[in-house]
């Protein structure tokens, strides 16, 4: 199967897709400073020894946790493959497993997405749907935006007639504060295309997710 990269019609894609558009970013010496004045807000000495490399470690951290405020959607699905073999049945990943920021408390929140699609023409790489994931995971998130966002970027790049998208995820912010509810789940779906039109669509991706 030869891969091809096809230009993108950059302006046709919603603004999460094409990557996001930083502003004029703080100096890693602020980012540290930031964490300081944390520390000492939590009622610690930022000057203790045991402290003294932390805010260092916490933006080295950042560099990972948010690294897909660097990354771009479309360019992670950009080589799709065109022989597809006449094959136009689903296509599902399931138990890709991420972790993520809540937005609200920035506090991991961490699962598993599956992802289903009805390919017409152009497939993708099984491996860019976990890569997807990841550039959506690793930004500030809520679980319901980030379900929504994978489905549309599937959707506006691969224009499959249909697209899947399952998550479910644990949130500290409710697990270790707040209500403390230790290992509730969260569980959100998006479905496009025939996904949402299609109940039988629908009814096949949740009977896949729940085959052992
Ligand atoms: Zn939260």
């Amino acid at each position: 199967m030869d891969a091809i990269v096809k230009p993108l019609r950059k302006a046709s894609l919603s603004d999460h897709v094409k990557g996001v558009t930083l502003g004029a970013r703080p100096s890693r010496e602020e980012a540290e400073a930031a964490v300081r004045t944390l520390i000492a807000y939590a009622g610690d000495d930022p000057a203790r020894e045991g402290l003294l490399e932390t805010p260092k470690r916490v933006v080295d951290a950042y560099e990972e946790l948010y690294r897909g405020y660097r990354e771009c959607p479309a360019e992670v699905l950009d080589r799709t493959f065109s022989e597809i073999g006449g094959y136009d049945d689903l296509v599902l990943v399931r138990d890709i497993v991420f972790n993520s920021q809540c937005e609200h408390h920035m506090m991991p929140f961490m699962g598993k997405a599956h992802i289903a699609y009805k390919p017409v023409e152009r497939v993708v790489g099984l491996s860019k749907l976990a890569r997807l994931v990841d550039v959506y995971a690793r930004r500030l998130q809520t679980q319901e935006h980030m379900t929504a966002q994978i489905a549309t970027a599937i959707e506006e790049i691969l224009n499959p007639r249909g697209v899947a998208v399952m998550i479910e995820a644990e949130h500290m912010c409710m697990s270790l504060r707040g209500v403390e509810k230790l290992g509730s789940s969260t569980v959100t779906t998006h479905f496009v295309g025939s996904f949402r039109d299609d109940p039988a669509d629908q009814v096949r991706f949740m009977t896949l997710l729940r085959k052992g």
